[in-house]
């Protein structure tokens, strides 16, 4: 997968809403074996909801307003959420880091917010033992732990078919994902995946995909977030969700416009028929 900057669409592949890059993609597609299927905004809609609040020696409402404001510079689906449950307050020197969380500067004070063991290892901040199950994200203010706020997405309507449709074209499907184990386990259950990587780093889901063409797959990624990129641009055929990041779709080889897992089975026998290998 070569990053360029223009992407074409062919005949009945720009039909099923599907933006390949190029001819030799088709046949990229035609031998990939294991298909690895982001979480996040891929499986599921990445329309996050939050679903509990845990503050700790503040109130509900600041650990909220204060998770918001820093929040408010991020696009990313967990950030989304937390966004929408409460007013957010300005933000500075906000820097966001893929896969963990998102650091700024709120009423001049240090904020972070992210995966709870992000903030214990980079951060050293004091975070329980005892959060929930689920995606949880931890925030700390100066150095201080402020509570955790639980947030859920959703799996696509059409994700079930299309993991049914994926085992007929003879592709296993993977759960790669930075999510939590627990919520990973999940979502996979409930679409029929049985092989899960979860708690993965941007640069770990990158080994996975180098891991997976060790062992001599052809492997087609499915991605849509920043933390994706790297590996959908090493992945033998990259497939980005249409209304995923900028990133995820300048690494890909296949962009699906309506961002339908449907579709890139579609696409997947689209290309076998077209080289004439189903009928
Ligand atoms: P996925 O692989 O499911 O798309 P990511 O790699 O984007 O997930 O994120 C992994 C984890 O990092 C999330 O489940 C969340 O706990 C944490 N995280 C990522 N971005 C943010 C953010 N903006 N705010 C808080 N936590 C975040
Ligand atoms: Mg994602």
């Amino acid at each position: 997968a070569t990053p360029t900057a223009l992407l074409v669409g062919t005949g009945r592949g720009s039909q099923l809403g599907i933006l390949i890059r190029g001819p030799q993609v088709l046949e990229q597609t035609r031998t990939v074996d294991t298909i690895v299927l982001d979480k996040t905004g891929t499986v599921t809609t990445g329309r996050m909801s939050v679903t509990d609040v845990l503050p700790a020696g503040v109130s509900r409402e600041e650990l909220l307003a204060v998770a918001a404001s820093v929040e408010s510079g991020s696009e990313h689906p967990v950030a989304r959420a937390i966004v929408e449950a409460a007013p957010a307050g300005r933000v500075e020197s906000f820097q966001s880091h893929a896969g963990f969380g998102v650091q700024g500067v709120v009423d001049g004070a240090a904020v972070v917010a992210g995966r709870p063991s992000w903030l214990a290892e980079q951060w050293a901040v004091e975070v329980p033992a005892d959060l929930p199950e689920g995606t949880v994200v931890a925030v700390a203010r100066d150095g201080e732990y402020l509570g955790a706020i639980v947030v859920a997405d959703t799996v696509k309507p059409s994700s079930a078919a299309a993991i049914a449709r994926f085992r007929e074209l003879g592709l296993e499907p993977i759960l790669l994902t930075g999510d939590t184990a627990s919520s990973a386990s999940r979502v996979a259950a409930e679409v029929g995946i049985e092989r899960v990587e979860a708690g993965v780093t941007p640069a770990g889901k990158l080994d996975t995909i180098r891991r997976l063409q060790g062992e001599g797959r052809v492997v087609a990624m499915a991605g849509d977030g920043v933390n994706d990129a790297a590996a959908l641009a090493a992945a033998d055929l990259g497939i980005a969700m249409g209304g995923g990041t900028d990133a995820a779709i300048a690494a890909s080889d296949i962009t699906v416009v309506s961002g339908d897992l449907i579709v890139v089975a579609d696409a997947v026998r689209l290309a076998r028929r077209t080289l004439g290998i189903i009928k």
